[in-house]
């Protein structure tokens, strides 16, 4: 399944390391595991839908019996990359009951009042679920950093402060899989143009976009200072080559179901004897060898 490639293989090429912290190290129109088209990736996707499904409702079905256990997918990129596409393609994959969404966008004023991890442990999924963050506290030493919105040594000291964070996280049984959506200045002049050209996209654009496109080599100097700060084993950072949207969106769905597959959820024992209860299912049940005269059931026919 996975156009041949493993779970393993695809955690495994996918994730940066110390020499492939920097995004200049990746090509972001590359598939360097999994499908090579957008027909093979559309082959895998019912195999991989059915895989997640069956995952995340055994891990919804532990939080229900008291586990403590989530997961928390971290979406980051620069505009376009395709946050919010990639939000559509992985709950359109799961059972919306199961997840928890949250974009983080300019934080408000309150937001401000308060350290800058505040907001994000309020949106943190509960046990049993699975989270999708559009944007992060990475925010804080990406944007923050770049527009030079706080004091160097206060974001610095930043990167601590999100791995010691990550790691309360995973000992709390939230599971991290953060994505970097790598996309390149071409592929997001096309889409900008796109943004700009059809009316029913005009409203994803902001005139300020162009001011952050214009500081390119910023961001991915400070994306390549999170990669390298904050990929923990605790809590990795995956490079998913973004120019390709059907391949972008194979990628998180595979690190997704890949990610469950190491959790391994299991649906819980019963806290009840099931032969007991099937039996007094069965002896106490008014409608034991059939229905009960329609009399007693309402008009005939009905419901
Ligand atoms: P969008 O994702 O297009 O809706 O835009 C959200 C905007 O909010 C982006 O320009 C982000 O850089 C900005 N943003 C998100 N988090 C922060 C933050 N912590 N500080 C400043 N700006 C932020
Ligand atoms: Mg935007």
């Amino acid at each position: 399944m996975g156009s041949g490639a493993s779970s393993a293989q695809v955690l495994h090429v996918l994730r940066v390391s110390p020499d492939t912290a920097d995004p200049a190290a990746w090509d972001p129109r590359a598939t360097p595991v999994g499908p090579r088209s957008k027909a093979a990736a559309r082959g895998c996707r019912s195999a991989v839908a059915r895989r997640l499904g069956r995952l995340q409702e055994a891990l919804y079905a532990e939080g229900v019996r008291g586990g403590r256990r989530s997961l928390l997918l971290v979406l980051q990129g620069m505009d376009t990359a395709g946050k919010g596409g990639t939000v559509r393609h992985v709950a359109g994959l799961l059972n919306p009951l199961g997840l928890r969404i949250a974009s983080f966008g300019r934080p408000t004023e309150e937001e401000l009042g308060h350290h800058f991890l505040w907001r994000i442990r309020r949106e943190l999924p509960p046990p049993g679920r699975i989270g999708v963050f559009d944007r992060s506290h990475y925010e804080d030493v990406l944007v923050a950093r770049v527009e030079g919105l706080v004091p160097e040594h206060v974001w610095r000291a930043r990167f601590d402060e999100i791995n010691d964070f990550e790691s309360e996280l995973a000992d709390q049984g939230v599971t991290l899989v953060k994505c970097f959506l790598h996309v390149s200045p071409e592929e997001q002049r096309e889409r900008l143009l796109a943004r700009l050209d059809r009316p029913t996209k005009r409203w994803k654009y902001h005139p300020d976009d162009l001011a952050v496109r214009a500081r390119w080599d910023d961001y991915q100097r400070a994306y390549a200072d999170v990669l390298l700060r904050c990929s923990t084993p605790a809590a990795p950072w995956y490079v998913v080559p973004s120019d390709r949207k059907w391949y972008r969106d194979w990628v998180v769905a595979r690190l997704l179901l890949a990610t469950l597959e190491r959790m391994a959820p299991r649906f819980p024992e019963p806290d009840f004897d099931v032969a007991e209860e099937r039996a007094r299912l069965l002896s106490a049940d008014p409608w034991r060898g059939g229905r009960p005269s329609t009399e007693d059931n309402g008009p005939a026919g009905g419901g």
